[in-house]
């Protein structure tokens, strides 16, 4: 058989329907593999389905079928969420490239059926309410609190441009003609292949494939607004940081963190919402008991103990490690009493700021607050304000030294943001991985202490 010919087989999508028709038979013969094929009817050749109607259904129904198998054995499995999740993603999703490559699935197709399936199983995964955003959740990037799987039909969308790519850079010539036979400006792919060559088009469509379900994720009123607050104050490396610690803690604490990111713990405001509870006020203290309210903000005085029992055990952490890393002529002043450290109140009257680096002409304050995600920015406003004046509340023997304040905050379910000037005037290293992660660990295991005895 002619090359060409069997070309545009395998690229069939790129040949009209009647000329398609007329090929068949001499196909046929030619390999002599393909047996007559009923009008109506179907056949294989090269592993792809052909048929007449050239609507892909007996393919769509096997990728459907083989799918939904896989699926199904995966959620039966006896093991983390999280590693359901991993091999989803990495061996799951693969197991469909071929499909992906030489159908041209529609879009519809793949998000009202394959990506549908999916979001079903992760969903059940997760233990998320059927009012959970999952799929634009799953696929947003890592930074901006999202799963980073794309989905079915961003794969497929990548792959089509991967596969006009092949056509319009083939050494061979008849393929490139069939390029030009069959490009179209208004189809997306081959505009940007055309215009921007296959590396910057490849970068262009995942940016926008990304940016469509950030927008529609961020954008969410309830469920978004944490990851929205999140990433624009957290940097990107902090969070995936935070996405390594979280999937290595235990399957309950992993999916308490993933809910209540995205505001769908059963607490008494969404049970009120979801029409299954006729109240929605705490019963310690009386406000509505929100997902931020229930984290950080009840006033009931036993719950007040408990967040501060959370606050000071991240200063202990942050402050043995300040202290294991100070260096000479360096002394580290602590609200906690830790072994080798001094008390705050030797410094400071009438105010005690968690941590003080006392150089030899200046102190280096460091004040760390445990907040809600969506309180990032405005807690760190507030403490700056508070101490803003408080060098002159310095004792009489400081009296000559500066006093410059920095924040340092963690979220309730384990960001970390600390001003870099801490680091850099008080002649510390940066945070490293590993204490950060220890961080990010203490305050989600205790956050969700505090939101079981609620
Ligand atoms: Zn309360």
């Amino acid at each position: 058989m002619d090359i060409r010919l069997d070309k545009c087989l395998t690229f069939g999508a790129a040949m009209c329907k009647t000329k398609f028709q007329q090929i068949l038979p001499t196909v046929a013969l030619a390999k002599g593999k393909i047996h007559s094929v009923l009008l109506e009817g179907h056949f294989k050749y090269l592993g792809k389905i052909f048929d007449f109607e050239l609507k892909y259904t007996i393919p769509k129904q096997e990728m459907a079928d083989k799918l939904g198998k896989m699926l199904n054995t995966l959620s039966a499995l006896k093991i983390r969420s999280q590693t359901k999740l991993k091999i989803f993603s990495r061996y799951v999703t693969a197991q469909f490239t071929f499909e992906l490559k030489i159908y041209n699935f529609t879009d519809t197709y793949l998000s009202s059926v394959i990506d549908k399936l999916c979001t079903f199983h992760i969903r059940k995964w997760l233990e998320f309410p059927a009012s959970s955003c999952v799929n634009e959740w799953a696929s947003a990037p890592i930074k901006f609190c999202g799963l980073g799987i794309p989905t079915f039909a961003h794969r497929a969308g990548r792959m089509r441009l991967t596969k006009r790519n092949a056509l319009m850079t083939s050494k061979n010539a008849a393929i490139r003609d069939l390029w030009s036979a069959s490009k179209r400006s208004n189809i997306i792919a081959d505009s940007m292949l055309e215009s921007l060559g296959r590396q910057s088009a490849t970068t262009s469509l995942k940016n926008s494939q990304s940016n469509d379900s950030v927008s529609h994720f961020l954008g969410l009123k309830s469920q978004g607004l944490s990851a929205k607050v999140v990433s624009e104050s957290v940097l990107t490396k902090n969070i995936a940081s935070w996405k390594q610690t979280i999937d290595l803690l235990p399957e309950h604490v992993f999916i308490f963190v993933r809910k209540a990111m995205m505001n769908q713990l059963p607490t008494l405001k969404n049970l009120k919402l979801w029409g299954r509870s006729a109240t929605d006020l705490c019963p310690r203290c009386g406000c509505c008991q929100s997902n931020k309210h229930v984290l950080s903000n009840c006033s009931s005085p036993e719950v007040l103990a408990r967040y501060l029992d959370r606050h000071n055990q991240i200063l202990k952490i942050i402050a043995l490690w300040i202290k294991s890393n100070l260096g000479e002529n360096k002394t580290l002043y602590c609200d906690l009493s830790i072994a080798g450290a001094r008390h705050v109140s030797d410094i400071f009257n009438g105010f005690r700021p968690d941590l003080a680096i006392v150089l030899r002409s200046a102190i280096i304050v460091g004040e760390l607050t445990i907040c809600h995600e969506t309180n990032l920015q405005t807690s760190r406003d507030f403490k700056l304000k508070k101490y803003a004046n408080l060098s002159s509340s310095r004792s009489s023997a400081f009296r000559h030294y500066t006093v410059t304040v920095h924040t340092i905050e963690v979220s309730t379910l384990g960001f970390v943001v600390a001003e870099p000037n801490f680091f850099k005037l008080a002649q510390l290293p940066n945070f490293s991985p590993a204490l950060t992660s220890e961080m990010s660990r203490t305050a989600v295991v205790a956050s969700r202490e505090i939101y079981c005895n609620r």
